[in-house]
């Protein structure tokens, strides 16, 4: 069952300087349909700078598209600061990567856990406190980290504060935008194993938006591949990281230290991502793909349903 329902959505920025040309546009996300299933995780990759924050934010309702929509349960997104909008909030948490930047430095820890229940309308205000030491516990922070500062904890246990923050409200989607890329891996596998264990008891959605391949394919069921405002290919998680079948996809498996058995050319990911306010013509990969042909440069893929390969926007799939 869909919960989050987004389509043809594109969100584009005006320029007025800066390293970009000024009067000029840039589609941050351009032109995505997507889907995130209840009690699923979708996982959404891409380098620096593809969209995937734009993208999520939009999910989100926390910024308006240019253009599309977003359904929620089948019902449009209310705008950003509606009231609407505000009584949906608390059904969708966020986490972001630095969790000391999520914590109030001069607030306790039980009551920063304690603070979305006062701030969104979720009914819970009367039996805050228990619900807060219940997320608490239900992370792994005990009695002796409820009265802590942020700067008395560690990095993951920050991240797990921040993690019982979001689920105190019940959340129906949670979307975590690099929650662990500050952490060192054996850290990571903590924060890693609690988020699927909370995810099991409360049944969210997740949205989980990483560079991290090795990361992804432990908690995501489902993988979005991003460039340039883009999805490229999205499958089942086993079959886009086991199989790749996007020329892109493949060069961000190949620069990873073995992900599982190797069904994937060697192919590297050589130059810089395109200047999004002057994106090239045809395929927007065409400039570092090495399996580019002429017509590449001049027509650009559409997003298709190939057999057996889930959805792939590259001219050389799903032809013979
Ligand atoms: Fe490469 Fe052409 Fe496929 Fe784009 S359409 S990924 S340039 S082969």
């Amino acid at each position: 069952m869909s919960i989050l329902h987004a389509t043809h959505l594109v969100r584009s920025y005006h320029v007025r300087g800066g390293v970009f040309r000024a009067g000029s546009a840039i589609k941050a996300v351009d032109g995505v349909s997507l889907t995130l299933q209840a009690n699923r995780t979708l996982g959404l990759v891409g380098e620096s700078g593809s969209g995937k924050t734009t993208l999520a934010r939009l999910l989100l309702g926390l910024e308006r598209p240019t253009s599309g929509e977003v359904r929620f349960k089948d019902t449009p997104m209310p705008k950003p600061d509606s009231a609407a909008w505000r009584a949906l909030r608390a059904k969708m948490q966020l986490v972001y990567q630095n969790p000391r930047a999520a914590l109030d430095p001069r607030v306790s820890i039980v009551d920063s856990v304690r603070e979305p229940l006062l701030v969104h309308d979720t009914g819970f205000v009367g039996d805050g406190p228990l619900r807060a030491t219940a997320a608490l516990e239900s992370v792994g922070l005990g009695l002796e980290f409820y009265t802590k500062r942020p700067h008395e904890l560690s990095g993951g246990q920050l991240q797990r504060a921040v993690l019982a923050r979001a689920f105190v409200t019940l959340p129906e989607i949670l979307v975590c935008d690099e929650p662990v890329s500050a952490l060192d891996p054996s850290i990571q596998a903590q924060v890693i194993a609690t988020l699927i264990e909370q995810q099991k008891r409360s049944h969210v959605s997740i949205l989980f938006i990483s560079h991290d391949l090795r990361v992804v394919r432990q908690v995501a069921d489902e993988v979005a591949v991003m460039y340039l405002g883009r999805i490229v290919e999205q499958g089942p998680t086993e079959r886009v990281l086991h199989a790749p079948r996007h020329p892109y996809t493949q060069a961000l498996i190949a620069a990873v230290p073995v992900i599982g058995p190797r069904h994937t050319p060697r192919i590297l990911l050589a130059g810089e991502t395109p200047d999004p306010a002057n994106p090239p013509q045809g395929c927007p990969f065409h400039p570092r793909c090495v399996q580019a042909q002429d017509r590449c440069r001049t027509d650009r893929p559409a997003l298709r349903d190939v057999a057996g390969a889930g959805l792939v926007a590259c001219h050389l799939v799903g032809h013979s």
